[in-house]
This record gives structure tokens, sequence and C-alpha cells, in this order.
């Protein structure tokens, strides 16, 4: 009989989504006559922009026609979406090769799949609370992982610990789920630590189009020395409200290198462009000709439009927390708000008092790890009029309570 991979069996039970949905069911059972606003929604729901979507069907009548239909394409990208996303890194002051770009379906894939690159005999370093991705992909790997903590003490942002040493260290910033974002010299002290230990930074920055404060970094390689420590792994998911059409890119320097056990300094970039072309054929045309019409002007101009809508609401929310002096971060260069529990309730307990009493979802930070216990997310994704009716319950519930 085949043998299965026992890593697999390490894995925790993803129980926090399915488990929220549980709740909010059994709520609606018993109460069907309350309105209940979901402020935990990880996804945008803004339409895709008018450019994007012409983009799309000019694309998809070229396929219709003899002359220019397109069969299979380059793994790494077409080269005009490939030139569209450096001409973006060059508005951050970020010089890349085209080469150095792959178009992948979207940053949760290619974030997993880096991990083929490198031996299981690597120590990943992770923050808590996290995405989960990172330690689920490392655990079916059957690699070490060890946690470093965000708390309330640091803002949610873990700095390196020179006593420790990792080969693999992911960041997240701004970061799903505390919204919390790194500063250029913060950023400096993880490039910093990786370069001395000879580490690879994972460094996803799906949430890069919230950041509008103008001192924070974009991109990692807004940081110099990161061309040599850092793979980035970018999204139009959440810029350009891609969730449902995939499409990202992973940023790969050729200065990257990881050692074999022969001694050999392997090129990352070289190694990941032979994992794409043995794994993946690339990202469907119509959807990269859509990709590329969000790096247009007019796409820029109602992708900005989007994240500024979802920003309005991100900030009814942190005025609400404000107001009530609740300790929290994010929601200013992210579309998170990640809160204390008011009542030094534990997280499970806070959801079902805001539901109970609010009829408001939002997610329980103990998901995330075991920093969030105490810990709530709630996101800028819902319209504007819920989320300033979410708000107005949850002064009123707390205010009475408090
Ligand atoms: C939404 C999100 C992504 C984007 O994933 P896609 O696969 O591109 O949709 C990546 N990282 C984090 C932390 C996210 O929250």
């Amino acid at each position: 009989m085949a043998k299965f991979n026992e890593n697999f069996l390490e894995l925790k039970e993803s129980y926090l989504f399915s488990e929220v949905a549980k709740r909010v069911s059994a709520f609606k059972e018993q109460h069907p006559e309350r309105s209940v606003i979901r402020l935990g929604i990880g996804d945008v729901t803004l339409p895709l922009g008018k450019t994007v979507v012409e983009a799309m069907r000019s694309a998809a009548e070229e396929m219709g026609q003899a002359e220019t239909f397109r069969g299979y394409g380059p793994e790494q990208g077409y080269d005009f979406l490939r030139t569209a996303i450096q001409k973006h890194y060059k508005a951050f002051g970020v010089e890349l090769d085209a080469d150095e770009i792959f178009v992948s379906d979207g940053a949760k894939s290619d974030t997993g799949n880096i991990t083929d690159l490198f031996s299981k005999d690597n120590t990943v370093l992770i923050p808590d609370p996290v995405y989960p991705v990172y330690v689920d992909t490392n655990t079916m790997n059957g690699r070490n992982i060890i946690y470093i903590n965000g708390t309330a003490e640091n803002d949610f942002l873990p700095m390196p610990d020179r006593s420790v040493h990792a080969d693999l260290i992911y960041i997240c910033s701004p970061n799903n789920p505390t919204g919390a974002c790194y500063n250029r010299t913060q950023l400096r002290k993880w490039v910093d630590y990786a370069l001395e230990n000879d580490a690879v930074i994972l460094f996803d920055s799906a949430y890069e189009s919230f950041v509008s404060d103008e001192s924070l970094p974009h991109s990692i390689y807004e940081i110099a020395g990161a061309e040599s420590c850092a793979v980035e792994f970018c999204s139009l998911s959440k810029t350009a409200g891609f969730t449902g059409t995939r499409c990202g890119y992973t940023i790969v320097p050729k200065a990257i290198t990881a050692k074999s056990a022969d001694g050999r300094e392997m090129i990352l970039n070289k190694m990941w462009n032979r994992r794409q072309c043995t794994k993946f054929n690339g990202v469907p045309y119509v959807i990269q000709r859509a990709a590329e019409a969000v790096f247009s002007d007019q796409g820029m101009a109602e992708a900005r439009a989007m994240t500024d809508s979802y920003m309005e609401n991100a900030r009814i929310i942190s005025n609400t927390m404000e107001e009530l002096k609740i300790r929290y971060t994010g929601g200013i260069n992210s579309p998170y708000i990640w809160f204390e529990c008011p009542f030094g309730m534990n997280s499970w307990d806070f959801f079902d008092f805001l539901l109970e009493k609010a009829g408001v979802v939002g997610t329980p930070g103990a998901g995330f790890g075991k920093n969030g216990d105490n810990w709530f997310r709630l996101t800028a994704f819902n319209s504007r009029e819920n989320t300033a009716e979410a708000m107005k319950r949850f002064r009123t519930l707390l205010s009475a309570n408090g």
C-alpha cells in the first residue's frame, strides 16, 4: 500500500473559520429576526475596475481569433506584465531585472511552493500571531518551526533575537491579522539579521497597496541588502480585487543563494525557474492582460479608489477603538484592525458576546496563534453602511457594559 506523508498528521485542525461559521449559523437559527453584520471577512467585496474588465474582454476576443489566439505562454509570465511590474517597483525606487519577476496565480500558492527549494533541515522562524499558510506548508514538509512573539509590548512587530539562529524567516507587512506595519529601521534590522545568519527572508507584501504613510516601505527591496537575502510575494488579490481572478507575482533576485550539501552556492532564481517550469504552466493570458491593466494609470486609479474606500471603513473602526480607549493595531496602513478584547475576555468568549449582544461577527485572535488569545480581528471589507452600523452597535454595547 502507498505510504502516506506522515507530516500531514502533524497539521493542526484548521477549525477557525468553520467554527466561526458554525456559531454564526446557530445564532441565526435561534434568532432569525436579528440582523448579523460580518466584519470577519478576509476577502474583498468591491467589483473589478472597469479598465480591468475591458482588458479581460478584449483579451478574450483575441483568444477567439486565429490570428491572435495563444496557447501555452511563458511559465514566468508574459513580458508585457513583467515590464509593468518592473515599472511599479521603480516607483518605490527599486530596480529589478524582468527575469527576477515570476507571475503567479497568487501569493498563497507561492509562499507555500517556495518551500520546495529548501531542505527539510532548515529552521524556520515564524511570527505568532500569523497567517496560517506559512505554518501549515512547513509542517507538511516536516520542517522545524520556531516562533517569535508578537505582543502589545512590541506593537505586534517582533524583532530578531540575535541569540537564536534561523535559516528561513517569514515576515508579512502590513500584517494579516494584526494590521501592524514594519518601518524602515525595523526592516533594516531584519535584513541585517538575515545577512548575518545566511538566512532567507520570505516577505509577504500582499497588503503593500494599503500603505499610505509615506515613510513606510512598500517593498523589502527598499532596504539595501535585501536583494541578496529576500524573496518577496505580492498579489493583486487585495490591491485590485483579484481574489477570485487570481494573479500575483513573486520576486526572486538573482543575488540570493542557498548552500547545497556538497558546498555549492545554488542560485535561487535559477532553481525557482526550474521548479516553475516543471510544476507550473503560467497564468492565463486573459488574466495577465487584466493584471497589466491594473498597472496602467487608469487601472491604478481604480485600484486606489477601492483601497481608499476600504480604508474609510478602517477609519470608522479605528476611531471607535480610540473613542472607547481600546488598545489596537492596524487600520491605518492595513484593512485589518486588531484589538484587545474588552473586560479581560478571551477571544472566543468575546466572539460570542459580540455576536449575541450586537449581532456583529469578527475573528477570534486565538485562531492566529497563542498571542492572539485575548485579541480580536475586524476587517474593513464590508460596506460603509454595514461598517458604520456595526460600530454603532459596538459602541452601544461597550458603553452599556463599561
Ligand atoms: C490575502 C493574502 C494573500 C493573498 O493571497 P492570494 O493567493 O494572492 O489571493 C497573501 N498573504 C496574506 C497574508 C493574505 O492575507
